[in-house]
């Protein structure tokens, strides 16, 4: 394998387009390319599987399904908590993203499905859950990664570091 090849615990600068349903719902247009570490779970792992051993410059079609993607759509994934559970400064309506902790004390992402009177129910799928990704890839750039990065297994971009 050479440098220019995506392999493991390599830096890969990528330009992305991702379709559901024929709509595009996000691009690496107009910014900077995404940049991930191979093999830390940076990015879905049916698309980083795909992408093993693509060369800088070259594009490729991907197809993920909702196992390899965001998971499939759980119909039970669904709770009702009382209206007044909700502090002062959150917009109770549908479609608000929250975090909240479960019982371990883990964050997880919810946004509100529907209100009704004083019941609100929350949605815990991921908001592309069940949805078959069409992704359009183009690798720009391999790098190796810094020692630090390695060890922490994520990129550190513009100085940013966490
Ligand atoms: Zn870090």
């Amino acid at each position: 394998m050479s440098m220019d090849t995506v392999q493991n615990n390599m830096v890969v600068s990528m330009e992305y387009t991702l379709h559901v349903d024929e709509e595009e719902i996000d691009s690496s247009k107009g910014q900077d390319p995404l940049q991930f570490l191979v093999g830390h779970g940076n990015i879905i792992s049916g698309l980083e599987r795909e992408m093993i051993g693509m060369k800088v410059g070259q594009s490729k079609e991907v197809v993920i399904l909702p196992a390899d993607g965001y998971g499939e759509f759980d119909e039970n994934a669904f709770m009702n908590v009382p209206r007044t559970a909700f502090p002062q400064d959150i917009p109770v309506e549908e479609g608000t993203e929250i975090t909240v902790r479960d019982d371990s004390g883990q964050p997880r992402y919810a946004r509100i499905d529907t209100v009704e009177d004083d019941t609100v129910t929350l949605n815990f799928n991921h908001p592309l859950a069940g949805d078959e990704l069409h992704f359009n890839v183009k690798v720009v750039g391999v790098r190796e990664p810094s020692s630090e990065e390695l060890e922490h297994g994520h990129v550190h971009q513009d100085g940013h570091h966490h």
